[in-house]
């Protein structure tokens, strides 16, 4: 029988971890931890994932900022917005909202974020912890889902072959990196790599982050294998959006030894544990 990754559980069991630390600390007279969210720009899918965490952040007695700007603001307005973010001592966790609009300059306004509060991982401070394994560090909340994942379930990734498709800065290379820095042997698979199958045969772990439905199919897999997938796709289905991974799910799991699915594997389990990225900070600043 395939072992099914069940993020939906583990989310909510860290819903409820979370929820108790926080009580607890509040309870001991420290303040709500806080996140603020910076959005510009009213794309859909942004203000959807926005709501999404709101509603997670309001449920375990987070506050959510959401600093809602049009547009059409300048690059040097969002700076001023962030720093002021930086130096608000209520404020423990800053989220840029991406995509940012084209005319805004991405590399700029996500390094304007104090290291320590940038729960997302993106900053050069933390993409060096992730290098050097350093302490402390702020893994992006996807790559943390991945791991979490695993660890729920035992699956010790150390001295284990671990392919990885997708190399993008937000999932593919984090992810990788962190697998590394827990002892995995680590191939990178992308839209360069040839004969993709080679690579996913040879894997004791496969982990799936690219964003093309049924892309693995039987044919990338043998028994005893763990499939993590974190692809999501939204395809129209009689005018409903429906959520694919990159996975073909009912062919693999008929395979390998575990499987997570989508929805309910990797999506839930991102959003728990950017509020764990969002805890950890909080903790260390009230602890100093
Ligand atoms: P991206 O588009 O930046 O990167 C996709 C990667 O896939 C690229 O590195 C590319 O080289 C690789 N790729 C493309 N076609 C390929 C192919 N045929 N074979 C092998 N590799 C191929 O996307 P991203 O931001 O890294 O996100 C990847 C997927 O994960 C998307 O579906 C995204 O929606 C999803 N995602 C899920 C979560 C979650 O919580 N589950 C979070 C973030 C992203």
């Amino acid at each position: 029988m395939v072992l099914i990754l069940d993020g939906k559980k583990i989310n909510s069991e860290i819903k409820q971890d979370l929820s108790t630390k926080i009580a607890i600390k509040i309870a001991d007279g420290y303040a709500k931890p806080c996140l603020a969210i910076v959005q510009i720009g009213n794309t859909k899918e942004s203000t959807k994932y926005i709501e999404h965490k709101k509603k997670f952040g309001h449920a375990i007695g987070v506050e959510v900022l959401h600093i809602h700007l049009p547009d059409t603001v300048k690059t040097s307005d969002v700076l001023t917005e962030i720093q002021s973010l930086n130096t608000d001592d209520a404020v423990h966790g800053i989220i840029i909202q991406l995509p940012l609009p084209k005319h805004i300059d991405r590399d700029t306004i996500i390094e304007a974020v104090a290291p320590e509060k940038d729960v997302d991982g993106l900053t050069s401070e933390n993409i060096r912890g992730l290098w050097t394994n350093d302490k402390g560090y702020i893994l992006p909340a996807t790559a943390r889902a991945v791991l979490t994942m695993l660890e729920y379930y035992n699956i010790d990734v150390s001295g284990k072959k671990v392919v990885v498709i997708g190399r993008s800065t937000l999932v593919g290379k984090p992810t990788a990196i962190a697998l590394m820095n827990k002892g995995a042997t680590v191939t990178v698979c992308h839209s360069g790599t040839k004969k993709l199958s080679d690579h996913t045969l040879e894997a004791d772990i496969i982990i799936s982050a690219v964003g093309f439905p049924r892309l693995i199919d039987e044919h990338f897999v043998r028994p005893h294998q763990v499939v993590v997938d974190v692809g999501i796709t939204f395809i129209k289905d009689e005018e409903v959006d429906k959520v694919h991974g990159d996975v073909d799910f009912k062919a693999v799991s008929e395979i390998v030894a575990a499987i997570s699915p989508v929805p309910g594997g990797v999506g839930p389990l991102t959003v728990s544990s950017l509020f764990q990225n969002v805890f950890d900070a909080y903790e260390r600043k009230i602890s100093k």
